[in-house]
């Protein structure tokens, strides 16, 4: 049994507080994806406070009640009274304490969010920007892929036109590449793949099926995706069917991505050694935070595997996303190699749009990775108010 101590060296600053916001906010319109509509987003933002006043900012993607209610019940305990620096200690103190009955779940996603609102602090408390933390940026600035077209309650002729409208308008903002969804009915899935390729020859297309497919229909699926030049095939199966997976991904030369619903470095050691993908996808708002983000990354590194973020939360996970992916190591790494596109949700999210003071710029395609301290990005306090 190994036990931790409290270091007394460096640092002596430490956590007087936590706080979380759960935050709602109906959708104008219903956001289809295989599995169902979304008729609101809501999600938990952590703040945790310094003894000096200082606060950091974090968030959980996944289910917002439970993730809120295990900061309280389990984590907080782990954290207040800490030093704020100690974010390898406080992880490990979770883990070990929960192991037995949490590996996976709520329990892990709260941590995410705490994780990250102490990363955001140690950059606060030294004046440096996350990626200088985590070790330097190769980049100043990240491409990134918009993520949208999601399905609407329409006619599915509209709904394939609708949907040509909305990748144009992320081309005319000068993105490069464009996610859309399928996994609706295996017609339509081929007419908007085939409409989207034939609307825009030379761009970059990826298509996401959030686990619709059997093993035969998926096959099926990634020889369209094959035919029509698609970049990568994300979660074709169900996340556990790392069999399946691996069958596919020897039939199939398309990319296969996944891992946005796991956890933990075990679990993505599971994901990436049965062999079922060229591309993993960690949220840092539920793998396991921050620090969990980069074992993930090392791992996946060592496997030859590629690791682009998932983030479909606030600006505060997106900030954490493109500071972890501007330090990126290349793989395999070429003199005009450039990374893994980054994941810009770009779907209906008034949370996204508002929650922060200033949003963090994409241009042409690429997000400009902050250089103030911590996150890099400012929580707006009315936004919070009114979303509560
Ligand atoms: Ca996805």
């Amino acid at each position: 049994m190994v036990e931790f101590h409290n270091s007394s060296r460096g640092e002596e600053m430490r956590v007087a507080q936590i706080q979380t916001h759960l935050l709602r906010s109906r959708l104008k319109r219903p956001l289809g994806f295989s599995q169902f509509y979304y008729r609101e987003r809501a999600l938990v933002l952590v703040e945790v406070t310094a003894e000096d006043g200082t606060t950091g900012w974090g968030e959980c993607y996944g289910p917002a009640e439970p993730a809120q209610e295990a900061i309280r019940a389990c984590v907080e305990n782990f954290v207040v009274g800490q030093n704020v620096f100690d974010t390898e200690l406080i992880w490990h103190r979770v883990w070990q304490r929960y192991l037995d009955h949490a590996r996976h779940g709520p329990i892990m996603a709260a941590l995410s969010g705490v994780d990250m609102a102490l990363w955001d602090l140690k950059g606060k408390l030294t004046g440096l920007p996350l990626h200088r933390l985590l070790g330097g940026a190769g980049v100043e600035k990240v491409p990134c892929y918009a993520t949208g077209l999601y399905f609407r309650p329409l006619p599915e002729d509209e709904l394939i036109r609708e949907s040509l409208q909305e990748a144009a308008r992320y081309v005319e903002a000068g993105f490069r590449a464009v996610k859309i969804k399928i996994g609706k009915n295996l017609t339509f899935d081929r007419q908007v793949v085939e409409a989207l390729r034939a609307a825009f020859p030379h761009l970059t297309l990826m298509a996401d099926a959030n686990h619709a497919y059997s093993l035969n229909e998926a096959l099926w699926m990634g020889r369209v995706l094959e035919d029509n030049g698609y970049f990568f095939f994300e979660e074709p199966l169900a996340p556990h069917a790392l069999e399946d997976y691996a069958l596919l991904r020897s039939k199939l030369e398309v990319a296969i991505a996944s891992g946005e619903s796991e956890q933990t470095r075990f679990g993505f050691r599971r994901l990436i050694e049965t062999g079922g993908v060229d591309i993993v996808q960690p949220d840092l708002a539920f793998c396991g935070g921050i620090s969990e983000g980069l074992k993930i990354r090392a791992l996946a590194n060592a496997f030859g595997v590629d690791v682009t973020p998932h983030a479909w939360g606030t600006g505060i996970g997106f900030a954490a996303a493109l500071h972890f992916h501007a330090v990126a190591p290349p793989n395999p790494g070429r003199l005009e190699g450039e990374l893994l596109f980054l994941e810009c949700d770009c779907s209906e999210n008034p949370l996204r749009e508002q929650v922060l003071s200033e949003t963090i710029a994409v241009e042409d395609g690429y997000a400009v990775v902050p250089n103030r301290p911590g996150l890099g990005v400012e929580v707006n306090q009315e936004a919070l108010a009114k979303f509560q």
